[in-house]
């Protein structure tokens, strides 16, 4: 049995989709691209949606509308993909990482506030929270601007201390929701709370428009400078070719976003196909002895399902397990490799790794399993059984 470890969900409608936009001039900035803006938006009750050419183009110009300078500092997670802490580069920002909650893998809001009040205080001890190669120099209060916690495998980070935190601060907060469209915390959609979300449409994703992604916000002076910052910095209400700002080529073309159209139209049948896919892997789990299934806390009042990720007992048993999958033709991969031990990171910042305990414990004995909505019960079962029986060499061993 063929079991790739993610796939799109494409039917007959995303191919009608894309190929009437071919039978038009029009392949950019035309009317595709704001009915897919209007789609999203709607979907997730905000007055804004702003589509970009990827989710790591959207945070990064999130980055520039929060105002986030050189030198200024941003609390966001470790336990994330690589791009969440690139956009703060992008403007020669400092990530501040804070440590994760172990079992949802999302960024820790005790310890959120208790890092976004020491350094909002000036004390020189506040230094603890930098970088080590920042740790040496003078300490400038107030350069703590934004919050940018992530949406982790699709669950909700525990948003309301931070969101408390960020109001008594007056600091910004950017949600990375790449991970997390249609998932709700306490009710309310991910992406919705902050002063923007970013969604993303790769491949992989709950939906896709090839490469993509979407801002979505309720602030309209965001959402002016968004536009034009993805479209070369021109300004939205000027003449032609008024370029008022330094901005980039970030758009969405018409064929991804026809193809966004036709997934939003699908977006919680997609959902609930995953969800059915995470039940079935749940059933199975909690009966094998070895691995645990994946945390679905209380504040996530609805969970949308991005990746499926089993808990194994330590870094060892969890490589085992992956290489003895492999041989079995199934596929699983590390997630997520935390950032401050990525090389590039390790180099620039100093992070080495003891430096953020609980994303490291994630970061050695997460395992993320085959997954998409196109999966059937049949390939979960194999999968399964697999899991069960590689488990099983590994305890003889
Ligand atoms: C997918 C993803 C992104 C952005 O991905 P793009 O490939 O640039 O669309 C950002 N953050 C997280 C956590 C992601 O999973």
């Amino acid at each position: 049995m063929n079991i790739p470890m993610s796939s799109p969900d494409i039917t007959e409608a995303e191919i009608d989709a894309v190929n009437a936009v071919l039978r038009t001039p029009i392949l950019s900035i035309g009317p595709q691209i704001e009915r897919f803006e209007k789609a999203v938006a709607s979907y997730v009750g905000l007055a804004q949606g702003v589509g970009v050419n990827s989710g790591t183009s959207g945070l990064h110009i999130c980055v520039i509308a929060a105002g986030i300078e050189e030198d200024d500092y941003v609390i966001t997670t470790p336990f994330s993909f690589v791009a969440s802490a690139n956009a703060i580069l992008y403007e020669r920002a400092v990530p501040v990482f804070v440590d994760i909650d172990q079992r949802t893998g999302n960024i820790d809001p005790r310890m959120v506030a208790e890092a976004a009040h020491e350094l909002a205080s000036g004390k020189p001890a506040a230094k603890r929270w930098l970088p080590p190669s920042l740790r040496d120099g003078p300490y400038t209060p107030r350069r703590l601007k934004s919050i940018l916690p992530v949406h982790a495998f699709g669950q909700p980070a525990d948003m309301d201390p931070i969101l408390d935190v960020a109001r008594e601060l007056n600091l910004t907060v950017i949600e990375d929701s790449c991970e997390a469209i249609g998932s709700e915390y306490k009710g309310r959609k991910a992406g919705t709370l902050g002063d923007a979300g970013v969604f993303a449409f790769y491949p992989n994703k709950q939906m896709t428009t090839g490469e993509g992604g979407m801002i979505v916000t309720g602030r309209s002076d965001w959402a002016d400078i968004l536009r034009s910052l993805r479209n070369q910095g021109r300004d939205v209400f000027d003449a032609w070719l008024n370029h008022t700002r330094l901005g980039y080529n970030y758009r969405l073309d018409e064929l991804s976003a026809a193809l966004g159209c036709a997934q939003m139209e699908r977006i919680d049948e997609l959902i609930s196909k995953r969800n059915q896919v995470a039940t079935w892997y749940n059933a199975h789990i909690d009966t094998i002895p070895g691995v645990e299934k994946p945390f679905v806390t209380g504040t996530t009042s609805r969970m949308s399902w991005f990746v499926y990720v089993v808990r194994c007992n330590d870094a060892g048993q969890r490589d085992n397990l992956m290489a003895l999958l492999q041989r079995r033709g199934i596929p699983s991969r590390p997630y997520f490799t935390p950032i401050h031990l990525q090389p590039f990171y390790k180099e620039r910042f100093g992070w080495e790794r003891g430096d953020f305990p609980s994303t490291e414990v994630a970061g050695d004995t997460f395992l993320a399993l085959p997954f998409s909505s196109v999966m059937n019960e049949e390939q979960v079962d194999y999968v399964c059984e697999n899991l069960r029986e590689a488990l099983g060499q590994i305890d003889k061993s």
